[in-house]
């Protein structure tokens, strides 16, 4: 009817204006908290398996708003992307990162790696490798402790470029792993054209663990072509059982901890890796 048709038109309309509210709101601020300075890294660590030792840290970005509050990266990485912030946005990331692993490396911390999120926009600019160079260069780190998390559709972008760019990365001495695999549309025989060392099997398929085949074949296969594995969004004790059956070699996961400060970071490794 047309009165459904108008409600219809009014709900739209309703929807549309708080996205764009919220676009406004996040937006217009993005590039203020850009030059203020309002963002923070925080550290989910990442637990070796066999002895339950932390063994580094996924790094994760928050923006502390000052009127809104601490925002979630899901909420504004969207926007970053779409208006470009996210180039200064990404950079300060790895800079960041960067400096916090030599802090790290210089309070005895020595072990640690950090990962960092690759957004596909960042990933694609020309850039990127001279930029994450530099950052390494000037904080004096050593790039085996710096990993880049990718997507599989970044790298089912433009193959070519993609390969090429890897292996810069791989020359310099990183490592390079692929963030929430099998939510994507590519195999482990597509990923084996590229240089990566690491796949994060995703959220989504660790939580129904025990019953699923598919996180048992994927491990076995990953391991069979000599990738590392790493379950996220462990929260339960038998998901890890099963894991450690299936030979997964680490996990992130509430169950030990969630995403934290960085002082609050070398506490926890500290303690947890205590002899
Ligand atoms: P992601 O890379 O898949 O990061 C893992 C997310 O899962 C994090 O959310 C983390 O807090 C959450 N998580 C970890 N363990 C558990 C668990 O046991 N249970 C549950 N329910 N959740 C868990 P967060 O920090 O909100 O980040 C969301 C997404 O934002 C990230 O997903 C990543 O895609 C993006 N992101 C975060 N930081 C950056 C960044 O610096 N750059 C870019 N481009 N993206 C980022
Ligand atoms: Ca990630
Ligand atoms: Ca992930
Ligand atoms: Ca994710």
């Amino acid at each position: 009817s047309k009165e459904a048709a108008h409600n219809g038109y009014r709900v739209y309309n309703e929807v549309m204006s708080e996205s764009f509210r919220a676009y406004l709101t996040l937006g217009g601020g993005l590039r203020t908290a850009i030059e203020e300075c309002q963002f923070e890294l925080y550290y989910q660590p990442k637990i070796r398996l066999s002895d339950e030792f932390t063994v580094g840290a996924e790094a994760l970005l928050r923006w502390r708003h000052p009127e809104l509050g601490m925002i979630s990266p899901d909420r504004f990485i969207p926007i970053a992307e779409e208006s470009g912030l996210i180039l200064p946005l990404g950079e300060w990331v790895i800079r960041e990162a960067c400096r916090q692993l030599k802090a790290w490396q210089m309070q005895g911390l020595e072990q640690v790696s950090v990962s960092v999120n690759l957004s596909s926009r960042q990933f694609m600019h020309p850039d990127l490798v001279e930029m994450v160079r530099s950052a390494l260069d000037e904080t004096g780190v050593d790039p085996k402790y710096l990993e880049l998390e990718l997507t599989e559709s970044m790298l089912m972008a433009d193959a070519n470029e993609t390969v090429e760019k890897l292996h810069a990365f791989r020359k310099m001495g990183l490592n390079l792993s692929i963030d929430d695999f099998g939510t994507g549309y590519s195999s482990l025989a597509y990923l084996k054209k590229f240089p990566i060392q690491t796949l994060k099997i995703d959220r989504s398929f660790v939580q129904d663990l025990g019953v699923d085949a598919i996180v048992k074949a994927t491990i076995a296969m990953a391991n069979s072509l000599n990738l590392k594995v790493i379950a996220e969004g462990v929260e339960n004790r038998q998901q890890i059982d099963a894991l450690v059956g299936y030979e997964c070699q680490e996990v992130q996961g509430f169950l030990f901890a969630k995403p934290m400060a960085s002082d609050e970071f070398s506490a926890y490794m500290q303690q947890s890796n205590a002899p």
